[in-house]
């Protein structure tokens, strides 16, 4: 069962490799770059305290943010020294090690945006 489109990597006449999505030479594909400028999130921002992995420790977790990948990343810089803590980026969200969430959420309201407690 073959099907146009469906390998991951094509090769073109020349013998270099294309990209699947745009079929433009890899050297010059602009997909990557364009997923980086992409906003994911939907501007409801709603910021939930969870637990993580199976050490089951507390993060506070921000979905919505309506940000591409490198503005999302500088402001969770800038929410993570606000918070003093640590955390990562990913997905299109932000999380912070500990229980943040009021304080995160009253920042995000400060930064002018529409942030929401959700869940525990
Ligand atoms: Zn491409």
């Amino acid at each position: 069962m073959t099907r146009a489109g469906d390998s991951s990597l094509v090769y073109s006449t020349d013998g270099g490799r294309t990209c699947p999505v745009c079929r433009q030479a890899l050297g010059a594909c602009q997909c990557a770059a364009a997923a980086r400028q992409a906003v994911q999130g939907d501007g409801r921002v709603r910021v939930s305290r969870e637990k993580a992995g199976r050490g089951g420790k507390t993060v506070t977790v921000v979905r919505g943010l309506p940000l591409a990948a490198d503005a999302l990343s500088a402001l969770g810089k800038r929410l993570r020294s606000a918070c003093g803590t640590g955390g990562t980026q990913r997905d299109g969200l932000l999380e912070l090690q500990g229980d943040h969430a009021e304080r995160v959420t009253a920042w995000l309201q400060a930064e002018g945006f529409d942030a929401k407690r959700s869940g525990g």
